[in-house]
């Protein structure tokens, strides 16, 4: 079973890196020209600051700050010092929370810009569907017939739709919702789920009998907080269940005595060139648009390993200092090793 697994997952790394990028050119023309920029004008700027900072010590502030860090890296940068990578670079699509201040002025520019959009929302509403937080290993077999219900998706081909008994998706579920928050208050992983009741609800037992027909997991690092999933069962997004789902969050975002939101400038999601034309039209109809990304920290290296680098520079750990943080300020101006070297595989959990 596990080679199926190995197999089918490069076969998604293969469809994603050779299948999809090869319309990323022609995407990337025209949807910033639907913004009315050219595309040799300059987006405006995001300056992300990922956070990682000595108070951070939970494990998914490491796993957040290094995986989120190395994919802001590759996105599209102000002032490219590598031209070979200014090229290849995709743009950033976020929401500058900043810019709306409060919900109703986002909802205001929304009804303005795509009327529709607050129709759908209001429709999901209208027919009983409602949006919570909720925990994604309970409900582990809802969440697996919402990734099967198509097979083809706005970012590609869904693999566990087309091979029933590939289970990827619901494996790296269970594993991930162990230590999901983090003391600092600056990197959590939530989930938000859109819940329906049976058609024949007479009974009270509502919440027991409900059923999740979407969700979207927010991860949060630092000034920005991204949609890592966001995914609808197939047979309901016609109610405008997203649609809802988005506002929702929104209102929760800017709401301005929400904790969680605290100091966080930007809701990002995925990028200009990737994804369907319905996924790029749903993003600039919820108002997303492109960015250049400032990334205020420069990302540590993709296989840097705490715990290693603790235990080859034992003046260090010796000292009680923080690996990331002395690699950042010191480390790295004076060639640290972080590694062993001949063992690269050993890297990230
Ligand atoms: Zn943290």
């Amino acid at each position: 079973m596990a080679l199926i697994h190995t197999l089918f997952s490069l076969m998604e790394q293969f469809y994603d890196r050779h299948v999809e990028s090869l319309f990323h050119k022609s995407r990337f023309r025209r949807r910033i020209g639907s913004y009315g920029l050219s595309p040799n004008a300059s987006p405006p700027v995001a300056t992300l600051d990922l956070c990682h900072r000595l108070t951070c010590k939970a494990p998914i502030c490491d796993r957040f700050s290094l995986s989120y860090g190395g994919f802001y890296a590759r996105l599209r940068q102000p002032a490219p010092t590598n031209a070979l990578l200014a090229g290849s670079g995709m743009l950033l699509t976020a929401i500058d929370l900043k810019k709306y201040g409060d919900y109703p002025t986002y909802l205001k520019a929304l009804r303005k810009r795509s009327g529709n959009f607050c129709r759908d929302a209001l429709k999901a509403n209208r027919l009983g569907y409602r949006i919570e937080s909720f925990d994604r290993s309970m409900r582990v077999n809802d969440i697996r017939a919402i990734h099967r219900s198509r097979k083809v998706r706005s970012f590609g081909l869904v693999f566990e739709a087309i091979f029933p008994f590939y289970k990827e998706n619901v494996t790296t579920l269970q594993s991930a919702a162990d230590g999901s928050q983090s003391p600092c208050g600056l990197h959590w992983d939530l989930a938000f789920g859109i819940f329906v009741n049976p058609e024949n609800a007479s009974a009270p037992d509502g919440a027991r009998s409900s059923r999740l027909v979407g969700y979207a997991r927010l991860h949060r690092i630092g000034n920005v907080v991204t949609y890592a999933d966001l995914i609808g069962h197939g047979d309901h997004l016609h109610d405008g269940i997203m649609m809802l789902l988005h506002t929702v969050i929104m209102e929760w975002l800017l709401d301005s005595e929400n904790m969680y939101a605290k100091g966080l400038d930007y809701l990002a999601n995925g990028t200009l060139e990737r994804g369907n034309e319905g996924m790029f039209f749903w993003k600039k109809k919820a108002l997303f648009a492109p960015y250049l990304v400032n990334l205020l920290e420069e990302p540590l290296p993709a296989d840097f390993n705490a715990t290693e680098y603790l235990k080859l520079n034992r003046d260090v750990a010796l000292a009680g200092e923080d690996a990331v943080s002395h690699y950042r300020k010191h480390g790295r101006k004076e060639q640290r090793p972080y590694k062993t070297s001949g063992h690269s595989s050993d890297g990230m959990p």
